[in-house]
C-alpha cells in the first residue's frame, strides 16, 4: 500500500501544532491516512526510518500528549465513518457518535466534558471520563474490540481475549478513579485503552451500548456548609453498590463558593457556601421526593433548588454547568497566564482533607468536578507570572498529598507529555523503567508518541 499524501506546508501544519494545554510542538510532515492500510504503510514507513510519529486526534488533550516534538504527524480526522450503531472509526466526533447512537434509542454512556470537541478513538486512547463516571466507570467498560495498527506496522483486531503481544509490568494501581500510568492487564485491549498512542494507533472501535434512559431528573443544590453537603454526599454514596438503594444518581457533581462566584450571574443563591449538581435516571414517575427528602435531611438551602425534568430544563443546568470552564478560560486569556488545574482523586475518606488544603490557594481559584469520585479540579488563576510559578509549586504539594493519601496524579485527563514527573513520583522510577522496558520491546525505535507517559 502506498503512503499517502505527506503534506509538509507550514501553514497546514500549524493547525495540528497545539493542544488545549496550549503546548506547542513541531513537525516535518503530516499525513492523513483514510484507511488502516494507509495508516500501516504510515506506521511501517515511520518504523524503517526511525521517525517519530504522533497520533493527533482533535487536541483537546490538557497534557501536550498529541504534540509533536519533530517527526511526523498521524492525523485519524479522515477515519470517521459510522459503520454501525456499535462500531466507528476512531476518528469519529465522539458527541456526533453519540447523537447518532441516542437517536436509534440506544446509549454510550461516557461523556467527558469536551465529548462534542473530542474524538471516540482520543476518548479510547486516554480512557477519559466524565460526570456519568461515578454510575457507569470510564470509557474502559464500554469498549468492546478495536483495530489497531501495531508499531510495526501490522493490523489486528484485538478485544479481550487477545493476549498482548508483549509481557505487561504489573502494579497495583491506586483504588481510585484514575488515568495515570499503563493499565496491568495481560490482554492487548485493556493495555491499548488509555495508553495515549504510545503503543498502537487505533482505527476502528466496537462498543457496548444500553438502552438509552427512559428519563432523566436533574437538580442543582445549595448547600449553606461544606459540612452539610458532605453529610448529604455520605448518605448518597452509601447506597452507590447497592441497587435497591433509594438514592441512584448517575453524576454528583461539586462546585465551591468561588465558583459559584463567579457563575452568579447565572444562579439565584447568595447564601450558599457550595452547590451539588446531580443526575438521576428513572422510569415511570421522577423520584423528586426521596431526594428532596435527603436534601432536607442535610439542611440543604431546598427552596432555592433548580430542578429540571424536561429537555429545555437539563439544558439550562448544562448551561450554568459548562459556564464555569468558559469563565475560567476568559479569565486566563484576561490574564494572560496560563491556568494550573488539578486533575487528583483520593480516596473516599481523604475528600475532607483535600477539600480544606483546596481552599488555601494564595490567589483567586475555583474548585469543581466529580464529587462522587473525589475528583475536583482546583483551577489556580494566576494574574501574574510570579503567581503562575507560585501556583505550580503549590500543584506538587498537593499532588504529593494526593498521593500520600492513597490518590492519583491523573483520574481522567492522562498524563502526556507534562505530567511525567508527577507520574514518577507516584509510582516511583522501577516502575517507570519497567514501562521504558515494554515500549522498547513493543516499539524498538520509540517512534510512537515519543516522550508520551514515560
Ligand atoms: C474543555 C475540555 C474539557 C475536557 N473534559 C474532559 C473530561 O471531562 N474528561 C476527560 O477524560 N477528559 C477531558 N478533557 C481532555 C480530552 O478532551 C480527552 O482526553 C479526549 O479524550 C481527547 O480526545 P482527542 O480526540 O482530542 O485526542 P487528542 O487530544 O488529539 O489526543 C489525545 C491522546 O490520544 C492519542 N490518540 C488520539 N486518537 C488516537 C487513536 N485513534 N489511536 C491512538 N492514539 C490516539 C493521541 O496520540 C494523544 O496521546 C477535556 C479537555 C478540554 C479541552
Amino acid at each position: 500500500m502506498a503512503l499517502p499524501p505527506i503534506l509538509t506546508d507550514p501553514a497546514i501544519l500549524e493547525g495540528y501544532l497545539s493542544d488545549a494545554s496550549n503546548t506547542r510542538g513541531s513537525a516535518e510532515g503530516l499525513v492523513r491516512p483514510a484507511s488502516v492500510e494507509e495508516v500501516s504503510a504510515v506506521v511501517r514507513h515511520c518504523q524503517q526510518g526511525a521517525i517519530p510519529l504522533t497520533v493527533t486526534a482533535r487536541r483537546t488533550s490538557t497534557t501536550a500528549a498529541p504534540i509533536p516534538e519533530g517527526g511526523w504527524l498521524l492525523s485519524t480526522e479522515k477515519l470517521d465513518a459510522l459503520y454501525a450503531l456499535n462500531e466507528a472509526g476512531a476518528g469519529i466526533l465522539l458527541g456526533d457518535y453519540q447523537r447518532q447512537v441516542e437517536a436509534a434509542g440506544r446509549f454510550f454512556p461516557p461523556d467527558p466534558t469536551s465529548r462534542f470537541e473530542c474524538s471516540l478513538g482520543g476518548a479510547v486512547a486516554c480512557n477519559a471520563s466524565g460526570a456519568r463516571t461515578y454510575r457507569y466507570g470510564p470509557t474502559r467498560p464500554w469498549i468492546e474490540q478495536v483495530e489497531v495498527v501495531l508499531p510495526d506496522g501490522r493490523i489486528l483486531v484485538a478485544d479481550r481475549s487477545t493476549p498482548s503481544p508483549w509481557p505487561v509490568p504489573q502494579w497495583v494501581q491506586p483504588q481510585v478513579k484514575t488515568a495515570a500510568g499503563y493499565f496491568p492487564t495481560d490482554n492487548l485491549l485493556d493495555l491499548l485503552i488509555g495508553a495515549e498512542g504510545t503503543l498502537g494507533v487505533i482505527t476502528r472501535v466496537w462498543t457496548r451500548l444500553l438502552p438509552l434512559p427512559a428519563h432523566v431528573l436533574a437538580f442543582l443544590a445549595f448547600f449553606p456548609t461544606r459540612e452539610a453537603m458532605l453529610g448529604f454526599l455520605a448518605e448518597v454514596r452509601a447506597g452507590r453498590h447497592d441497587p435497591q438503594a433509594p438514592l441512584q444518581p448517575r453524576c454528583i457533581e461539586y462546585f465551591d463558593r468561588r465558583s459559584l462566584d463567579l457563575i452568579r450571574g447565572r444562579v439565584p443563591v447568595s447564601a450558599a457556601d457550595c452547590a451539588v449538581s446531580i443526575e438521576v435516571e428513572y422510569e415511570g414517575e421522577a423520584p423528586l421526593d426521596v431526594w428532596f427528602e435527603a436534601l432536607v435531611r442535610h439542611d440543604a438551602l431546598v427552596d432555592d433548588t433548580i430542578v429540571a425534568e424536561d429537555e429545555a430544563g437539563l439544558a439550562r443546568l448544562h448551561a450554568i454547568r459548562h459556564a464555569l470552564p468558559a469563565e475560567v478560560n476568559e479569565i486566563i486569556a484576561r490574564n494572560g497566564v496560563r491556568k494550573v488545574g488539578t486533575d487528583f482523586a483520593v480516596p473516599d475518606a481523604a475528600l475532607p482533607e483535600m477539600l480544606a488544603l483546596y481552599d488555601d490557594t494564595g490567589m483567586p481559584a475555583v474548585c469543581f468536578g466529580h464529587l462522587g469520585d473525589n475528583h475536583l479540579h482546583l483551577n489556580f488563576l494566576p494574574r501574574t507570572q510570579s503567581e503562575w510559578t507560585d501556583a505550580k509549586e503549590r500543584y506538587m504539594t498537593l499532588a504529593r498529598r494526593a498521593v500520600a493519601l492513597g490518590g492519583t496524579v491523573s483520574a481522567e485527563h492522562g498524563i502526556g507529555r507534562l505530567k511525567r514527573a508527577h507520574l514518577a513520583m507516584m509510582v516511583g522510577e522501577a516502575q517507570v523503567e519497567a514501562w521504558r522496558a515494554l515500549r522498547k520491546l513493543a516499539d524498538p525505535n520509540g517512534i510512537l508518541g515519543r516522550g508520551v507517559i514515560v
